[in-house]
């Protein structure tokens, strides 16, 4: 069975930054396929949860309160890649808009919901080493 890097948040654990988790029931389509390697890149950076929610500013990560937690977001995606590499993952399904996680679209760094194109800190790093991504709305394309 191939491993398969997966946002621990989408398996149910309560990693997101209100404490909550973002359990994604057509995972359990993938099981006979795949073995689930779970990762939470905020997590491995140091951030707690429950945390304030976070947003990409330029080439910074602010969280809603100002504070600049960049390093903590990189911190995290070297953890996360060198998870990755560590388990042979060629794949990961991550959570769309998460400034760690997303691969295909983020919150555009004004907390007014409004969603643009771009990446997570995580995904653009393991992007740029080779592993392919898919967001938990790409499911079917795994199946
Ligand atoms: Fe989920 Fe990724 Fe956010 Fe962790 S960093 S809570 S895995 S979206």
């Amino acid at each position: 069975m191939k491993n398969i890097l997966v946002s621990a948040c989408l398996m149910g654990e309560n990693c997101k930054y209100n404490g909550g988790n973002n359990y994604c029931p057509k995972l359990q389509l993938l099981t006979d396929k795949y073995c689930f390697i779970p990762i939470c890149p905020e997590t491995f950076g140091g951030l707690k949860s429950p945390r304030e929610p976070a947003e990409i500013i330029k080439d910074k990560v602010i969280l809603k309160t100002g504070e600049d937690v960049t390093d903590e977001f990189i911190k995290g995606a070297e953890i996360t890649l060198k998870t990755a590499l560590d388990n042979n993952c060629k794949i990961a399904i991550l959570k769309e808009r998460s400034p760690s996680c997303a691969p295909k679209c983020i919150y555009n760094g004004k907390f007014n919901g409004v969603v643009i194109k771009g990446q997570g800190i995580t995904a653009r790093l393991l992007k740029e080493n080779g592993i392919k991504l898919y967001s938990e709305e790409e499911i079917d394309l795994l199946l």
